[in-house]
């Protein structure tokens, strides 16, 4: 662990880690639910002394991370595999595609980095319990992380979430509340939650460590590829918050002085849920108020991270699109039909957004390096893509039926 400071990404106010605990409390006053997050706070490293502690020959990610090692749960999360994928890259025009494959983490979902280091925090600060109003991923992550850990861990989700997420939520021991309405409701109803009955808030942006949590697969991809900067970073984007996160990683290292430039960050959602993507094309935010879409884990009216998210595209000169469920859908097929790899609707959707931007007179030059980030297993709804498989009957046992 290096020292840090929070500062609030709105008013820019320094405050010590112990000073606050969720957003800047002069910019927060004026955030009410139903609006993106105001005064997120930043984790500010001391860029120096990670400089001349930092050793790539002998990395020490400890450096980067903003709860001490001694709080860590006992659940290894993170260091999953990059994969070039030249199957899926020829077919794009790109000669050096990479995948991130998040979904090999322990609970299936990139979001346990997060759940991860905010566990960390609360084991730190004594508290016992951990909530977090969540789609699915982000409390299947929180459920699994705090069973490692011994902490309670208690889950608004909205009532349609996927079933598997669900089943390894309570399977993991959490105290599972469905809530009638959509995720913002559940969002809503969590912050009131710990307001009145306390334990650690664990949603997304809302905590700073959420933010903290998601850089780290932004670092791993840096190691990953020799320390060096990929040119494009694809990321699907819901509450905006992996988005942040991902870029964090790149600031951090720019500011240490261990890189030169930032990846370009592209940014997709689904056509419905598209409040970031038409914040960023316009600068007026407005909410998406019918945000249905088979990729669950980005269906937001209202995405926490907004502000951050338009900031991090625009400083990384990056974009954003959107895509349909159908593209989403064939992109789910098509990843894993290349390369092996299986992706839920939303993971799949970074990449029904890159084949959409390579269609187009957009696209990335075919020696950019590229990665795609896959943020969650496939296995956690199968549900989504079932309509569109065809599962071959039973034959009888003979060899001849399997001639025919
Ligand atoms: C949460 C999630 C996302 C979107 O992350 P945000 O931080 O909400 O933008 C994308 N894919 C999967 C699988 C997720 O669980
Ligand atoms: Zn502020």
């Amino acid at each position: 662990m290096t020292a840090f400071t929070y500062r609030c990404t709105d008013c820019g106010r320094s405050y010590s880690r112990d000073e606050v605990r969720y957003l800047c409390p002069a910019c927060g006053a004026s955030y009410r639910p139903g609006i993106p997050l105001v005064g997120v706070l930043e984790a500010v490293f001391d860029a120096a002394a990670i400089r001349s502690a930092f050793d790539p020959r002998n990395p020490d990610w400890q450096l980067f991370c903003a709860v001490e090692r001694e709080f860590h749960p006992p659940l290894p999360v993170g260091n999953t595999p990059l994969v070039k994928v030249d199957r899926l890259g020829s077919e794009l025009g790109l000669s050096a595609l990479w995948v991130k494959n998040d979904g090999l983490n322990p609970s299936g979902s990139l979001k346990d980095r997060a759940s991860f280091l905010v566990a960390a925090e609360a084991l730190r600060l004594g508290e016992k319990r951990v909530v977090a109003a969540s789609t699915g991923n982000a409390a299947s992550a929180l459920a699994a992380v705090c069973a490692s850990a011994g902490l309670e861990a208690l889950i608004f989700v909205p009532e349609k979430a996927p079933r598997a997420k669900l089943v390894q939520m309570v399977l993991a021991g959490a105290t599972v509340v469905p809530v009638k309405g959509t995720y913002d409701d559940a969002f809503r109803l969590s912050l009131e939650y710990t307001a009145r009955r306390g334990g650690l808030n664990r949603n997304t942006a809302y905590h700073p460590l959420t933010i903290e949590g998601k850089k780290t697969a932004g670092l791993e991809i840096w190691a990953q590829l020799g320390y060096e900067v990929p040119d494009a970073i694809v990321v699907s984007v819901g509450d905006g918050v992996i988005l942040g996160g991902v870029h964090k990683a790149f600031v951090d290292l720019k500011r240490a002085g261990l890189v030169d430039r930032l990846p370009r960050l592209v940014g997709v959602q689904a056509e419905k849920s598209d409040a970031i993507h038409r914040y960023v094309e316009t600068g007026r935010y407005s909410d998406a108020p019918d945000p249905s879409t088979r990729a669950d884990s980005i269906s937001v009216v209202c995405p926490s991270n907004a502000h951050g998210a338009r900031r991090a595209v625009l400083e990384s000169q990056g974009l954003t699109l959107t895509v349909t469920d159908a593209e989403i859908l064939d992109a789910q097929a098509l990843l894993l039909a290349r390369t092996g790899i299986f992706a839920e609707p939303a993971g799949a959707a970074a990449l029904a957004g890159l084949a959409r931007l390579q269609a187009g007179p957009g696209r990335l030059a075919a020696g950019e390096r590229v990665v795609l980030l896959a943020t969650g297993h496939g296995l956690k709804d199968v549900e989504a893509p079932l309509s569109r498989v065809s599962i071959p009957s039973a034959i009888e046992p003979r060899l001849e039926a399997v001639r025919a």
